[in-house]
């Protein structure tokens, strides 16, 4: 049997580490906002490159907050459009909605999976004033045709990584991050972060996700209550030091998979062989999904569906269901997602490859 993905195994070197970081923070008795949050943020907005990082409740709330400071700060207001890839996981265009914005969705191209840089511009209007973007599957976006166009067009930008811990740093305004279990650095529960070189959105950011409050009982803004849990702040301290090391191990997979996997019916992913993709997942495309799906798991691979539904196609996105985009609808149809992780053997690997060789 081989897991999809088995978080367990991940953690099981850390469990000891884990139990003395249970143990001192039994001893210390400080439940929120404490010393851990505080040397996390420090440390994941070195590791990642950015000047500052504000911990909050989750990679949803991490979106919603950035945006919902950018409207504080007068840099948005309600009803501005945002640009978002129609290709993406529904949270991204969740996160335009809570926050009062319009997102405005555009194609992918087929071989990245991210959005299509050239399919941008016609659908900036006079309201467009920013741009979330996605690194689907962990590859990053065309940042440098991207930046391009939000430079020119004076769009703030916005990056949704919670696909791509570890990924480069291009110049964006603000990124954010989720730590769910299954992510390529994962808690043992929910979390989240925002990093950013500008110390007023990060002031902002951090003051919202605590009731609006930045002195205790003084509220500046209608706030919330999104902050980054302590113990789970302890326990990413400790996996943060392996994430480049995992994300090698990811890539090694996926190398495996790109060159020894050879059948006609399987599109393979498309992968520069650089560090811009940090393999979150690995996602091939075939014409018969379900039958492939059907005959793995016969042979005891456990394969899944990212994402089965099309954002625009949700039961929950009313306003979208009259939009049509092919590509990401074929996208949605073909694709399946073979396991990806740190800790598959390479007997696994080979097991997977040989499988879909024989398919
Ligand atoms: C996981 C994910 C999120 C949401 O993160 P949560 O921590 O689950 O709220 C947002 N965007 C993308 C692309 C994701 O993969």
């Amino acid at each position: 049997m081989v897991k999809f993905l088995d978080v367990k195994l991940i953690n099981k070197p850390y469990e000891a580490a884990f139990q003395q970081k249970l143990n001192q923070f039994l001893e210390k008795g400080w439940y929120i906002l404490g010393d851990e949050v505080k040397a996390f943020e420090e440390e994941f907005a070195a590791f990642s490159g950015s000047k500052y990082c504000v911990g909050v409740g989750n990679g949803l709330d991490a979106i919603i907050l950035a945006f919902k400071a950018y409207i504080e700060l007068g840099y948005l207001q309600k009803g501005d459009e945002i640009i978002v890839p129609a290709n993406t996981y529904i949270a991204s265009i969740l996160a335009i909605l809570h926050a009062d914005l319009v997102p405005v969705l555009v194609e992918p191209n087929l071989a990245t999976y991210n959005i299509d840089p050239k399919q941008i511009e016609e659908k900036i209007t006079s309201k467009t004033k920013g741009m979330l973007i996605v690194h689907l599957y962990g590859q990053l976006a065309d940042m440098d045709a991207l930046i391009e166009i939000g430079y020119k067009h004076n769009l703030l930008m916005v990056e949704d990584a919670a696909q791509g811990h570890g990924l480069p740093f291009k110049g964006s305004h603000a990124r954010t991050f989720s730590f769910y279990p299954g992510k390529n650095l994962g808690a043992l529960g929910d979390g989240g972060a925002v990093l950013t070189n500008d110390e007023q959105l990060a002031k902002t950011i951090k003051s919202l996700s605590n009731y609006g409050s930045q002195k205790k009982y003084y509220n500046d803004y209608i706030g919330y209550n999104s902050r980054l849990d302590e113990l789970q702040a302890a326990f990413l301290r400790v996996k943060l030091p392996d994430v480049q090391q995992e994300n090698d191990k990811r890539r090694a997979v996926a190398n495996r998979y790109l060159s020894e996997i050879k059948n006609d019916k399987i599109v393979l992913p498309y992968y520069d062989g650089s560090d811009n993709h940090v393999f979150h997942l690995f996602v091939i495309r075939t014409k018969n999904r379900e039958e492939l799906q059907d005959y793995l798991s016969e042979r005891g691979i456990q394969t899944l569906i990212h994402y089965p539904v099309a954002p625009h196609k949700q039961v929950s996105m009313k306003d979208f269901h009259h939009l049509s985009f092919p590509i990401t609808e074929k996208i949605h149809e073909e694709i399946l997602s073979l396991p990806m992780s740190s800790v598959l053997t390479q007997d696994e690997v080979s097991f997977v490859i040989q499988a879909l060789n024989e398919y």
